[in-house]
């Protein structure tokens, strides 16, 4: 399990990858997965790839960087074809390497498929050993090995792909949601509970786009058709689009954290606004933790809708005491020791003339191992402030996710080791406040659409892998 990504948002916990797919009945595909991708740039910046079908071949064009370092001109013009997928990675299993970059693609006679995955399974194990496979090095790579056994490459109607995938799809547990292609389709699966996201848009040359997020819809021109629903599998080929239902049960399930800080605060889920609920987020915020301050200053950018809220609520000003450097992408030089030690610094500086001499309310969205942010409130004090009031937008992070987020190792995790007193004294913070759970399902404005809250609550929506004993999971 690799550690924080470099352009992880302070706290937060780490993305877990973006899909996106297109089918057009007029153009070339590879631009607008590009783009597609590059509006996804901030669920996953180890790698990226697209695949490509010109209806006979598939190609594969993957590589570790952010998406504009991996594909320039030449890149794209190679990615023939009118269909395709494309895939950012985050890597929540398996190490950063070419190999385990996606998509994944595999070859059974003529049929030639490929596969993006977002999400993490959590019968790894049982999958590996029924496939009698050793050498798979991700989740996504036995998905991609478990459906190129089933595809039955002998079918009149070229049916292969989604053949198997409505036989493969049921044993996978977990969460996965996942574009797919062949040489003349695409498709979009959505786990049971549906725990990442999924959307189906519409572009205007009467093709479809699949995402992980609306606001990718936008940066293309596609028109948002509706959200892929938990349990679903939908298919689009030259016969327009259709839906299947692998599944015996749906519970649908999103992950909270989607709202809190992974989504864009311009997409929409369950039909409401990422950046309308961290909004609300921060006025719920003010209601349960007052502070008497003279400013109310968010970490940058994610906790800017919620600092933005509490100041509205609390009639406290808002103001920018923290600039983030917005260019601090994914580096492959490792820096010095001294420089580690300034780590922080490389994506966020104080303004001193707004902190200085004043009781400042700091609001973020998470705590999650609790070292930056402890370093954040260091610095904020350096810069002169009187008193720092520290204020997060969801609940204490106790339990390890096992759904795609870089989380499973429950001793990273400080609220699980210690009550809110002891982390607000181990930050050095002068009060410390948590928006309670039911304050922030009811922010959502969506509260009863259905939501996994194991992070904050311990429920987990499904079995939970082998190894984590879940009566070794309670929180202090
Ligand atoms: Fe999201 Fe937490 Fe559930 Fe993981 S455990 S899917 S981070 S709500």
């Amino acid at each position: 399990m690799p550690g924080a990504a470099p352009t992880e948002t302070l706290e937060a916990p780490g993305e877990a990858c973006g899909v996106f797919a297109a089918y057009s009945t007029t153009q070339r595909v590879s631009h607008l997965i590009y783009f597609g991708l590059f509006a996804l740039q901030h669920r996953g910046q180890e790698s990226a790839g697209i695949a490509t079908s010109n209806g006979e071949t598939v190609t594969v064009f993957k590589d570790l960087g952010l998406v504009a370092q991996v594909f320039d001109e030449p890149a794209l013009a190679g990615l023939d074809g009118h269909l395709g997928i494309g895939h950012t990675r985050y890597s929540t299993m398996g190490s950063t390497s070419w190999a385990n970059a996606q998509p994944a693609h595999r070859q059974v006679g003529n049929t030639s498929v490929a596969l993006g995955h977002n999400g993490n399974l959590t019968n790894t194990a049982e999958l590996a050993a029924s496939l009698g496979v050793s050498t798979a090095t991700t989740d996504s790579d036995l998905m991609a090995e478990g459906l190129a056994r089933l595809i039955d490459d002998e079918r009149s109607d070229s049916r292969g792909l989604e053949v198997a995938l409505m036989e493969v799809a049921p044993s996978w547990k977990g969460a996965f949601s996942l574009v797919l292609m062949d040489q003349g389709r695409i498709v979009g699966l959505r786990d049971p509970n549906g725990f990442r996201p999924l959307c189906l848009g519409a572009l205007s040359d009467g093709g479809w786009v699949l995402s992980s997020e609306t606001a990718a819809l936008d940066l293309v021109g596609a028109k948002f058709v509706r959200e892929v629903a938990p349990g679903e599998m939908i298919v689009i080929d030259a016969n327009g689009v259709k839906s299947h239902y692998p599944f015996r049960e749906v519970k649908p399930g999103l992950c909270l954290f989607e709202f809190v800080y992974f989504a864009r605060p311009d997409s929409h889920m369950y039909g409401r606004s990422i950046h309308g609920a961290r909004h609300e987020m921060g006025r719920r915020l003010a209601a349960e933790h007052p502070a008497n301050a003279d400013v109310v200053v968010p970490v940058p950018e994610s906790g800017i809708p919620a600092a933005q809220g509490f100041a509205a609520a609390s009639g406290i000003p808002y103001t920018d005491g923290l600039v983030k450097n917005r260019y601090v992408g994914r580096t492959f030089i490792e820096p010095t020791q001294m420089l580690r030690d300034q780590g922080i610094r490389l994506k966020l500086n104080p303004i001193p003339d707004s902190l200085r001499g004043k009781r400042v309310v700091l609001v973020d969205d998470s705590i999650v191992r609790g070292s930056t942010t402890g370093k954040l409130v260091s610095m904020v004090r350096d810069a002169g402030a009187a008193e720092v009031h520290l204020r997060i937008s969801s609940p204490p992070y106790r339990w390890p996710c096992f759904y795609g987020m870089d989380t499973s190792d429950r001793s990273t995790l400080i609220a699980a080791h210690m009550t809110v007193e002891e982390i607000r004294a181990h930050l050095g913070a002068d009060t410390l406040g948590y928006l309670s759970l039911e304050a922030l399902l009811e922010a959502t404005g969506v509260a009863d659409a259905g939501f996994c809250t194991a992070c904050l609550s311990g429920e987990y929506p499904t079995d939970i892998p082998e190894s984590s004993d879940k009566f070794q999971l309670e929180p202090h």
